[in-house]
């Protein structure tokens, strides 16, 4: 049987603080092309799990911008890290839409792909590569609403917002589709 809009809805969840203290299957890191460690949430994330997924970032080759890599969560308590780089945003018309999305899809497909039936996401692209909140939470919920109809896949996702601004927008967003 299709799983319906509104029990898709029942399973995203939004929250503030720090993703790196998640107790979920992944969670996700808004990481750089090199995936080789940065600021914002992917320091956090790399100072949280250790070393070791530095040196197991070494290994993957980096990612374009909108594809995911998985790792192990090492010292963290989550099993995976997905790490995804956002696109940057210069102004809209550089395909930034679509390759945010496909970050969001892509995470999505890898947690499916390893039996994950939890997930956390940052604001990918909403720090330091200056996407504009609201039309990149309108983006995030769409996706992984899309992923969950088409795949007929049902997995708990945990927004965690680490600033007020991006908690508001979440939650207003998500009202809105309820
Ligand atoms: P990007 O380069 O993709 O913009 P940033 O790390 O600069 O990545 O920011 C992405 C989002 O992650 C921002 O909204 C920022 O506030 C948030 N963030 C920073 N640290 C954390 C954390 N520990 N947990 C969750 N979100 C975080």
């Amino acid at each position: 049987m299709a799983v319906d809009k509104s029990t898709i809805l029942k399973h995203i969840h939004i929250q503030k603080g720090d993703i790196t203290k998640m107790e979920v299957d992944a969670i996700v890191n808004a990481a750089n092309p090199s995936l080789l460690g940065g600021g914002g949430v992917d320091g956090a994330i790399h100072r949280a799990a250790g070393p070791q997924l530095l040196e197991e970032c070494r290994t993957l080759g980096g990612a374009q911008p909108g594809e995911a890599k998985i790792t192990k969560g090492y010292r963290l308590k989550a099993k995976y890290v997905i790490h995804t780089p956002g696109p940057v945003y210069r102004g809209g018309n550089h395909n930034e839409a679509a390759i945010l999305k496909n970050s969001y899809y892509n995470s999505m497909r890898l947690a499916k792909d390893n039996g994950c039936t939890s997930i956390a996401f940052p604001a990918i692209s909403t720090g330091v590569y200056g996407y504009p909140k609201e039309e990149a939470c309108s983006i995030a919920l769409s996706t992984i609403i899309e992923f969950m109809e088409k795949e007929n896949f049902l997995i708990d996702v945990y927004f965690v917002l680490f600033d007020d601004d991006n908690y508001a927008i979440y939650t207003k967003h998500l009202q809105e589709l309820s």
